[in-house]
């Protein structure tokens, strides 16, 4: 029967592309792990990227450091994309350790900013974490109070006892955490409830819906209140108009970060806009293009 042979035959095509796709993607999957290996060891394919955050004054009061690799070959790596290799590898570790050295460094030649990190919960959830985040802390004689570790909710949905038992501990030793994408994740209440924190971050998707969508404007002013009666702070992130910058000033946010103020860049830039311009909204991104 010619019917049933055609499929038959399209399907072992079907099934053998893609196994073949399935080969090829784990063999690139190997070879970005080896390559993060050494880009690890030394060179500069990794670096960070800075991005500010503004008083409602639009004065920096700190930056969040943001990875970059660029590879080799195949140019700019996605950052969730390396991240989700160093996790499968536990490259994470050192890669984790290699942030927080550089956004250590950071902070020390910016003694007037807070710099904020990005954290992994597969990090959190090494035993050796908290212990190593202090000592490189220690040793680098900057004020632990300065260094804010974003974590996001997500990192919370497993283990939730022993990684609040860990973020407390951070917070004994004086480090600041802030809960990143808030809203995003799993019962946000909750882990507002179980884990004590300094920050909410407000996720980007509820910013970009300010003026548009009626429940999500209602979300964010409510999410502001419900912080602030909870004795944290406040930041919204991915603020990119004028008049979403307007609306979470009127309701009483603390901090604010997004394209409108800057994007993320290199630290010889950020000195461009830092040094010259305290007014962040200020800094038109045509004058880091120029520096650019
Ligand atoms: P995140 O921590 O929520 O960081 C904010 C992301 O939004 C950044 O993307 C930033 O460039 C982007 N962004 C900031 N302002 C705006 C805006 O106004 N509009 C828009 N459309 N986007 C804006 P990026 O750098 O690609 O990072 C993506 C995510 O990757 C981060 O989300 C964070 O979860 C993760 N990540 C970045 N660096 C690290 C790191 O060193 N370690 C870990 N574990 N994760 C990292
Ligand atoms: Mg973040
Ligand atoms: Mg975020
Ligand atoms: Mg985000």
């Amino acid at each position: 029967d010619i019917a049933l042979y055609a499929a038959k035959s399209a399907g072992r095509d079907g099934y053998r592309l893609f196994s073949e796709e399935l080969d090829r993607a784990s063999f690139d999957r190997d070879r970005l792990r080896a390559d993060l290996e050494a880009a690890l060891e030394g060179g500069d394919q990794l670096r960070l990227v800075y991005q500010v955050k503004v008083g409602i004054d639009d004065v920096a009061r700190g930056v969040e450091a943001l990875l970059r690799w660029q590879h080799p070959v195949r140019g700019a790596i996605p950052v969730q994309d390396t991240i989700a290799i160093a996790e499968e590898t536990g490259l994470i570790i050192p890669l984790g350790a290699w942030v927080l050295r550089n956004a250590l460094a950071f902070a020390a030649r910016w003694p007037m900013l807070t710099v904020a990190l990005n954290v992994s919960p597969v990090q959190l959830r090494h035993p050796g974490y908290v212990a190593s985040v202090l000592e490189l802390i220690r040793s680098s004689e900057v004020a632990r109070g300065r260094i804010e570790l974003e974590i996001t909710e997500t990192a919370l949905l497993e283990d939730n006892e022993s990684i609040a038992a860990k973020l407390a501990c951070l917070r004994a030793g004086g480090l600041r955490i802030a809960l990143d994408d808030f809203g995003t994740g799993f019962s946000s209440l909750r882990h507002l409830h179980q884990c004590a924190v300094d920050r909410i971050k407000i996720d980007r998707s509820f910013v970009a819906a300010i003026g548009q969508s009626e429940k999500a404007t209602a979300i964010v002013r409510a999410v502001i209140q419900l912080g602030h009666a909870l004795g944290l702070q406040v930041t919204a992130e991915g603020v990119e108009t004028e008049a979403q910058r307007q609306f979470l000033v009127e309701a009483h946010i603390d901090e604010l970060q997004g394209y409108i103020f800057a994007r993320p860049v290199d630290e010889a830039l950020f000195m461009v806009g830092g040094d010259k311009c305290r007014r962040w909204r200020l800094v038109a991104d045509d004058r880091l293009d120029a520096a650019r």
